[in-house]
This record gives structure tokens, sequence and C-alpha cells, in this order.
């Protein structure tokens, strides 16, 4: 299908790369003009250029999106360039592990700044501006960390099984003003984050672990992100879509 999102305005945060660069070119990919949020100004502007190429409005903000000083700005940016925002997707997330009796105070205060604080204060801004047409929605990426628990994962637990209760929160107050709130729920999926910290051995003894067999790519997230932020999901919100490969489903043995 395409054209879902045709005139609609969407922002993706952490979309330089990754899972928010997938998202960001396939809300494009069915007519979404974009802004892209990252840290990394380049990643954003590449990711923007190539929703460009598909005639899209399509603009990459370097943007530090836990400094609460630098997103108003970023916001009112977007919608200079796109006119509003009837899409927000808080995709941001860091990973920092170690284990409990060793992590630092540190590491857990940027998680929370990273994975919760600035889908709060993306979401605010966001809302404030769908409120005007009484119409929007808001995707928040979670985890399936959020329903399970993996060592070494505190701080980063802690913000996923956070997000979903932010999510539901945000779902009750803000479905007065037409706006959907809701969730995914990734399982491991191959991007840099988890390249960067998981071991070959931990890698295959996580698939070992995915009925479907196989590591979910970024693309598989896409129709989830696509259905949640087009009005095929309009009577939905407060919910979370897992998108795990089976993952969470199996709970003792994948085989009988
Ligand atoms: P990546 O690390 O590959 O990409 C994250 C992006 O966010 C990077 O471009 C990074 O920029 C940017 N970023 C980090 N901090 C900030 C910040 N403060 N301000 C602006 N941008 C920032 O992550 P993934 O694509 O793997 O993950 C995306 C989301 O999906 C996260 O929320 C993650 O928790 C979630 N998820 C991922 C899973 C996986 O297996 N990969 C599984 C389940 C959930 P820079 O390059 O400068 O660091």
């Amino acid at each position: 299908m395409k054209d879902r999102l045709q005139g609609k305005a969407a922002v993706i945060t952490g979309g330089g790369r990754g899972i928010g660069r997938a998202l960001a070119l396939g809300l494009a990919s069915e007519g979404a003009d974009i802004a892209v949020l990252d840290m990394d100004g380049a990643g954003a502007k590449a990711a923007a250029a190539e929703a460009g190429d598909m005639g899209r409005i399509a603009i990459g903000l370097k943007t530090d999106v836990t400094d609460p000083t630098q997103i108003p700005s970023a916001f009112k940016e977007a919608v200079h360039r796109l006119g509003k925002v009837d899409i927000l997707v808080n995709n941001t997330g860091i990973a920092r592990y170690a284990p409990f009796l060793e992590y630092s105070y540190e590491d857990w205060k940027k998680s929370l700044d990273t994975n919760l604080g600035s889908y709060f204060l993306c979401a605010q801004q966001a809302a404030r501006n769908m409120v005007e047409r009484k119409r929007g929605k808001i995707v928040n990426i979670s985890s399936i960390v959020a329903q399970v628990a993996m060592p070494g994962s505190v701080a980063y637990a802690a913000t996923k099984g956070g997000i979903l209760s932010f999510t539901r929160v945000l779902a009750l107050e803000l479905a007065p003003y037409g706006i959907c709130v809701n969730a995914i729920g990734p399982g491991p999926i191959l991007t840099d984050m988890a390249q960067k910290t998981l071991g070959e051995e931990d890698r295959r003894a996580r698939e070992a672990m995915i009925p479907m067999g196989r590591y979910g790519v970024t693309a598989d997230l896409i129709g989830a992100a696509v259905f949640l932020s087009s009005s095929e999901s309009d009577y939905i919100t407060g919910q979370t879509l897992f998108v795990d490969g089976g993952y969470l489903a199996s709970g003792v043995s994948k085989k009988f």
C-alpha cells in the first residue's frame, strides 16, 4: 500500500541511523514530509536528503534531544518547514550495560535523560501542536526488555518499561484531543547499537531464542510504525505492539 501518510508531517528522533532512519524513510515512502532530529547532524541530513529524493519536504536537524533548550527550537523549525506536526516517532535510545552492583549513577541518569526525558520533552512539543487540529499520532519506541528481564540492563530496562506507562498516561490525557499514543516494542534488531553491544556468542545465543530463527532487521518495524501513524489505527491508543519474531511468546521452549 502507498500514500497512507500523504499530506502528513512527521518528526522522528534519533533518525540519523538504525531503526530511526528506517522508520523516517518508511514514513516518507508512504507520503509523509519529515523532520529528522539527531545528535549526528550529518546522519540526520543524509536521511532527510534520501526522503527529499522521494519528493518529500524533508529536513535534518542536529539536535541533542536530552537538552530541554534545543527541543522547542527544533520543533519550531520543523513546524516552520513542514507546516505542522501530525506524527511524532520518539525513537532515540542508548543502552549502557553493566552489572547492577557496579552500575554507575552517571549511566543511570544519562539513560533516563535520553530514553525517557527526551520522550517527555518531544511528546509535549508535538502534542501542543497536534491539539490545535484535534488529531495526531505519537509512537514511542520501547523494547521487549520492558516485559522480560535482561541482566546488565537495569537502566535501559527501567526506561523501556517506563515508556509503556508513559504511553498509557499520554493516551488517556490526549484522547479528548484526538491524539493516539502507542508504543512499539522491538525484539533484537541488527543495528549499530546491537552490533556494538553484543559479542558474537551472545548474538548467536539470542538468535536461538527467537522462534522465527533470525534477528530482526530495521525494515521489520516499518509496517508497525506506518500503521500506528496512519488513520488505520484511529481507534487504537495506549497499546504496545511487539515486533519480535515471537520472542515474548516463547516462554519455556520454542520446540515441542
Ligand atoms: P542506534 O544507536 O543505532 O541509533 C540511535 C540514534 O540516536 C543515533 O543516530 C544516535 O546518534 C541518536 N542519538 C543518541 N542519543 C541522542 C541524543 N541525545 N539526541 C539526539 N540523537 C541521539 O540505535 P537503534 O536504531 O538500535 O535503536 C533505536 C531505538 O530502538 C532505541 O530506542 C532502542 O532502545 C530501540 N530498540 C532497539 C533494539 C535493537 O535491537 N537495536 C531492540 C529494541 C529496541 P549518534 O550516532 O550521534 O549516537
